[in-house]
């Protein structure tokens, strides 16, 4: 750090004007180029943790680059009054990628979660009695901080403090067959699930769990509703995650995270018979639908589905757990290492538990950038594109972080 650094001066602005509701790591990034990212004190990071799976094709990837200046350079924003054509076309091409018929655009993940959330209500108050409203999710997952969605959220942690939570959310073991065979009744409107839980450690769905919650939904008359906000867009190696099941369709997807490719994005996915529930002045969203924003995702989204890019995502994943795999042989470190393509996680030794926390800092210190989920497993997401050069440069400096970091 040269001593005319500003980093020191405004970090500490950063700490003393924003709600302390985070703790950034001590550093002021500044520019990026494909997997690597720099500090305002010239700090050459590789990115592996990627805004949390958001910058999916890297930084300042050329193509995103043009796409947001040809449309800043036309129109802005219009609001929900006008039709714009980069939101129409990427519409058009969600629908055409997917199972989907109809879609809604917000602008985050929680927002694309709650309009589901409001959905699965609204439909289940045009065709079902009024005592089947309820929605049920499962243990270790994670919807959103809004007030509806950080209930569905079914992990206490998030909830403490701000009750009365919404009503009508009830909460299921995590792939355990049994237990939702059990919970799912006349009662329930719909059944919530990411086909790869993020936050919760990076799990994904046991082998047959989603065909199994279709079964159970379509028994019930329930929503089937996917969470594809982080293990979607090619991130598993499929371009939706539930893609590595069979037979499974979902009623309702939502997306977020690496849609925007950096820009804030959210979009709910649906068929036109649900959709229909969303009638005029039912829902809305100021933002929803940007042009700017829709032009970079339509890049993104075609992107995402190119036979390289999947490719890829399944050649360095396969690199990358492997590593791991070799790393924790000689250094006894993971317990557990698992995922699909490039959302990994890194289950921490008993010897190592709490410890996430401060080993990704001490990776930051080693110019690798990693991410936690929860206090007990390191978390790898990144760039779907990122290429051999890259990733092993990414490789050896988290070898040598993980091989000087000590427990106290
Ligand atoms: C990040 C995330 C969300 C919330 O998205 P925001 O854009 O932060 O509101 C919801 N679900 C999953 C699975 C996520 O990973």
């Amino acid at each position: 750090m040269n001593s005319e650094s500003q980093s020191p001066d405004l970090i500490k602005k950063g700490q003393g004007y924003y709600v302390p509701n985070y703790k950034p790591r001590e550093i002021i990034l500044d520019h990026g180029k494909g997997a690597r990212i720099w500090d305002l004190d010239g700090n050459e990071y590789i990115d592996l943790g990627t805004g949390i799976s958001v910058n999916s094709l890297g930084h300042q990837d050329p193509e995103l680059v043009d796409a947001l200046i040809t449309q800043a350079k036309r129109l802005w924003h219009t609001s929900n009054i006008y039709f714009t054509e980069p939101a129409i076309r990427l519409a058009e091409e969600l629908v055409q990628a997917s199972f989907a018929e109809r879609v809604y655009f917000c602008n985050s993940g929680g927002e694309a979660n709650e309009a589901a959330i409001k959905l699965a209500r609204k439909h289940s108050s045009r065709h079902f009695p009024a005592d089947k409203r309820e929605i049920i999710t499962f243990k270790g997952s994670f919807h959103g901080r809004t007030l509806a969605t950080v209930t569905a959220t079914a992990q206490p942690k998030y909830h403490e403090g701000f009750e009365p939570l919404p009503g009508g959310f009830t909460y299921c073991p995590f792939n355990d067959f049994e237990a939702i065979e059990t919970t799912i009744s006349e009662k329930t409107c719909a059944v919530l699930i990411e086909p790869i839980q993020g936050e919760g450690g990076i799990v994904p769905t046991a082998p047959g769990f989603l065909k199994h919650l279709r079964e159970l939904c379509d028994r019930h008359q329930a929503l089937l509703m996917l969470d594809e906000i982080q293990c979607g867009m090619a991130r598993s190696g499929r371009v939706f995650a539930h893609q590595w099941e069979q037979g499974v369709t979902p009623d309702v997807m939502t997306l977020a995270k690496a849609l925007g490719g950096g820009l804030p994005i959210g979009a709910m996915l649906t068929k036109s018979k649900i959709a229909a529930a969303l009638k005029v002045g039912t829902h809305g969203s100021t933002f929803g639908g940007n042009p700017v924003v829709a032009s970079v995702a339509r890049v993104v989204l075609r992107r995402v589905q190119q036979p390289e890019l999947l490719d890829n995502v399944r050649k360095q994943g396969a690199v990358l757990q492997e590593h791991l795999k070799q790393l924790s042989e000689s250094l006894d470190l993971f317990k557990e290492i698992r995922g699909r393509g490039l959302m990994i996680g890194a289950v921490l030794n008993d010897t190592l538990e709490g410890k996430a926390g401060k080993i990704t800092e001490h990776c930051r210190a080693h110019l690798v950038l990693v991410l936690q989920a929860g206090p007990n497993v390191l978390r790898f997401l990144p760039p779907l594109n990122i290429t051999d050069e890259d990733l092993e440069e990414g490789l050896k400096r988290l070898d040598s972080a993980l091989r000087t970091f000590s427990v106290d």
